[in-house]
């Protein structure tokens, strides 16, 4: 049976259903309406004013890529310039690759861009070399919790090196929910707290941050790579198969079989989110460390990076909470999980 034509343009036969609305598109007006609706969420939510310079956070991966793809089509518009940002955590046998898609991707479509690595920004440590020292410790599970902060923290380095005043990252509409399921199954009241709306604003000096393909489910996301012929990283970490966020993955599409909207209803859950006084985070303050954002002595950053140089990364996670007031003492020399010792600890 032909395709029916295309319910948009009524010229072309359609080349896909929208998962959610069941709308048959053609793939040209499928990709006009994926970038409508982007423009849709970075007005409606103010993300980006005219004049921003905006750092695109680019891993290679499908959603970075499509992100950095339609906002470079709808930066005339907007009136903002891009950069694009990557950051290199260490990991052999997957960054490396990863990070020629980068490099590919800012050739061809001519855009800045600049890679920091976490060797150089975290006194030597690189994601191999955390996963060393906790798996010595039993707690290899973590690997994913220790890079996503040090991430964190190389983006925000790697946006102020380029003179950005905003930072965007691919996180699509199921990574969303996924956070959300993941935060509700820990009882973390803070960070649901801080997990809804589309981003942050740039608290504490940090530079403001949003998500605008927070809306844009998965499916949607590869859809629009496939139809744009987008070239890409599509491996998994080394580390993925270890970490929590993939219990909650699990659970989403089983809830999704069963409710079609329910990543979307998740992320919209978190938006509304309200929480009584007593159950919101503190008003964060300074590092006494580096000056970034806080709401401890040490900021997470650098609580995790003195739990490593101790030798006990416990300290900076799970239950070990005392030591992120702690002060740093020397580690030991020798451990072969050890960067060189002749790199200090690093202050932004
Ligand atoms: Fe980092 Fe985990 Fe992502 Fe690998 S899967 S890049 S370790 S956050």
């Amino acid at each position: 049976m032909p395709a029916p034509p295309c319910a948009s343009c009524h010229a072309a036969r359609a080349a896909l259903r929208r998962p959610l609305s069941g709308q048959a598109l053609c793939g040209a007006c499928f990709c006009a309406a994926f970038e409508a609706e982007v423009l849709h969420t970075v007005l409606a939510g103010r993300l980006l004013p005219p004049g921003a310079v905006v750092a695109v956070g680019a891993s290679g991966g499908k959603d970075s890529t499509v992100l950095a793809h339609v906002l470079r089509a709808l930066a005339p518009r907007l009136g903002i310039s891009l950069q694009l940002v990557a950051v290199d955590e260490g990991i052999g046998g997957y960054r490396d690759a990863a990070l020629a898609a980068v490099r590919r991707q800012a050739a061809r479509w001519e855009l800045p861009l600049t890679v920091v690595a976490y060797e150089d920004l975290f006194g030597g440590w690189t994601m191999d070399a955390v996963a060393r020292s906790t798996a010595g410790s039993g707690r290899s599970r973590s690997c994913c919790t220790f890079c996503g902060v040090l991430r964190r923290r190389a983006l925000e380095e790697g946006a102020r090196r380029v003179g950005a005043t905003h930072i965007v990252t691919g996180h699509n509409a199921d990574d969303m929910a996924e956070t959300v399921l993941m935060n509700f199954l820990r009882g973390d009241a803070g960070r649901l707290a801080r997990g809804g709306g589309l981003g942050s604003p740039g608290e504490g000096g940090a530079l403001p941050r949003c998500r605008p393909l927070q809306f844009a489910s998965q499916k949607e996301v590869v859809l629009y790579a496939h139809f744009r012929r987008l070239d890409y990283f599509s491996e998994e970490c080394v580390y993925a198969p270890e970490a929590f966020r993939g219990h909650a993955r699990d659970l989403l599409k089983r809830l999704e079989a069963a409710r079609p909207s329910a990543v979307l209803d998740l992320v919209h859950s978190a938006e509304r989110l309200a929480l009584a006084p007593a159950a919101r985070p503190p008003r964060p303050g300074a590092c006494s460390r580096c000056g970034a954002l806080a709401s401890r002595t040490l900021c997470q950053a650098c609580a995790l990076l003195d739990g490593l140089n101790r030798g006990r990364p416990r300290l900076a996670i799970g239950k070990g909470r005392r030591g992120l007031d702690e002060e740093a003492t020397p580690g030991t020399p020798g451990d072969p999980a050890r960067p060189p010792a002749s790199k200090a600890v690093p202050t932004f």
